[in-house]
């Protein structure tokens, strides 16, 4: 257990007057979104008290370069070195689960709170068996001595994590199957077509796939399949998406569904207590309807905006969702959301794997993803924030790559 106390703590003074007790901020949860919330209570200029407690040992650090940079080379994933925190007067507190939460009291892990702020991420969903996961860093640490050792590597789940580790895996000539009920990857977040160029970069570096295939029991390191045949090799890694872990604020009593519900300040449904980062269900302004987003960027930037809410300055949260992800030589950012029944446009050569494609629904774009093109993302978040205000495209100008994306937008 690691604790990294701040300089002594200022106590109550009198001069003249009771001068008001400094504020004590609590945050459960020291990852992404937790931690940036810290770094922005004091660069805002919060002078009272910040815990920040978190479950693993580990200092705080991020998550995509463990199926990234980290299985492949040396990427150093964590945020801060030890001493920042102290630098910041934040006390650390890891290897610490928070188990529960008072909210009437305001008391929190035996400290009381001014506000409170929950960032508990997500916890990988597992089957029966003895598989791996990969959430965080030890389990990353594991994989990879496992794929710089050669072998086979089964792989079941063909999301983000599925294929990144696969790749990683192959490209450390580790033999890879990959199991899905889909028929191509990525089916569900991106559809057929696009997923169909997911398929056929991995196959070209010589992934196995097993579409339309569920699982029925992991034994040891053979996998059956529900049609009664057996996948064999030395290693299995479950990788079928996340939960949002709301244990602690769901047995509290805070208002949830899948996630924590907050405004969009990140309020949740008692007034000192905010969620940031995957838990949040936030009520987004533009879309009109919750949305819950597991990203990177989401945590980076909800983590910000929840402190600054905490401290009275938030204001609502207008993002468009964002995501990115590295396979192979192929690099893509995604932004938006799949909508039912939106007409997929594409601008340059998917075949190639260059190219921006765009969802788009009764002339609005509702998504885009810029494959291996670079420096749009912007301008396809405009796009689409743009959508939200009755703008509409014309969709045969959006393909061709000819026409410049700012001349889509909306004028002055
Ligand atoms: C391997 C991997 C690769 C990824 N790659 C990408 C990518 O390429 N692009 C992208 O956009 N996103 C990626 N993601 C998703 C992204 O990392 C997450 O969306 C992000 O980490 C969410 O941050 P968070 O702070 O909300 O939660 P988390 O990072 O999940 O952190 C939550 C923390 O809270 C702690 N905690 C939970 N409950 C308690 C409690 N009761 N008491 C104390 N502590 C508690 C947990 O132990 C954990 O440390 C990836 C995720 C993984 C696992």
């Amino acid at each position: 257990m690691l604790w990294i106390e701040s300089p002594p703590f200022p106590t109550r003074a009198r001069r003249g007057k009771l001068e008001a007790m400094p504020e004590t901020f609590v945050i459960v949860g020291a990852s992404l979104a937790g931690t940036t919330a810290a770094e922005t209570l004091r660069a805002e200029g919060f002078e009272g008290r910040v815990l920040l407690i978190g479950e693993e040992e580990r200092l705080p650090y991020e998550r995509p370069p463990l199926s990234k940079g980290l299985l492949l080379g040396d990427a150093d994933p964590f945020l801060h070195p030890e001493s920042w925190y102290a630098d910041q007067r934040i006390e650390l507190r890891l290897g610490e689960r928070v188990e529960e939460l008072d909210l009437a009291a305001k008391r929190v892990h035996g400290v009381a709170y001014d506000k409170l702020l929950l960032a508990t991420g997500s916890r990988p969903r597992r089957l029966p068996g003895d598989a791996l996961s990969l959430r965080n860093y030890d389990d990353a640490l594991r994989l990879k001595e496992i794929v710089s050792g050669g072998g086979r590597l089964t792989i079941i789940g063909s999301g983000w994590i599925g294929l990144e580790v696969a790749a990683a895996a192959r490209q450390r000539d580790v033999a890879v199957t990959v199991i899905t009920p889909e028929t191509v990857p990525l089916q569900n977040v991106l559809g057929t077509k696009v997923g169909a160029v997911f398929a056929d970069l991995h196959r070209a570096h010589g992934v196995d796939f097993r579409f339309g295939s569920g699982v029925e029991a992991i034994t040891g390191t053979a996998v059956r399949l529900t049609g009664g045949s057996t996948v064999d090799g030395d290693h299995v890694l479950v990788a079928i998406g996340a939960a949002p872990d709301i244990e602690l604020a769901a047995r509290a009593g805070l208002a949830a569904d899948a996630g924590v519900l907050v405004d969009a300040h990140h309020r949740t449904s008692d007034p000192s207590v905010f969620a940031a980062g995957d838990i949040a269900s936030v009520d987004h302004p533009l879309y009109g309807t919750r949305i819950r987003v597991e990203h990177w960027a989401n945590a980076l930037d909800s983590g910000p905006a929840a402190a600054r809410s905490m401290l009275g300055r938030g204001t609502p949260w207008t993002r468009i969702p964002y995501f990115f992800t590295d396979q192979y030589d192929l690099g893509m950012e995604y932004a938006g959301t799949l909508e039912p029944g939106a007409e997929l446009i594409v601008r340059g050569d998917l075949a190639k794997r260059e190219c921006i494609v765009f969802w788009v629904l009764d002339g609005r774009v509702t998504a885009g993803m810029n494959i291996n093109v670079w420096d749009v993302t912007d301008q396809i978040q405009a796009l689409i924030t743009a959508g939200f205000t009755g703008h509409r495209v014309d969709v045969a100008r959006l393909a061709d790559p000819a026409v410049p994306l700012p001349d889509l937008l909306p004028g002055d």
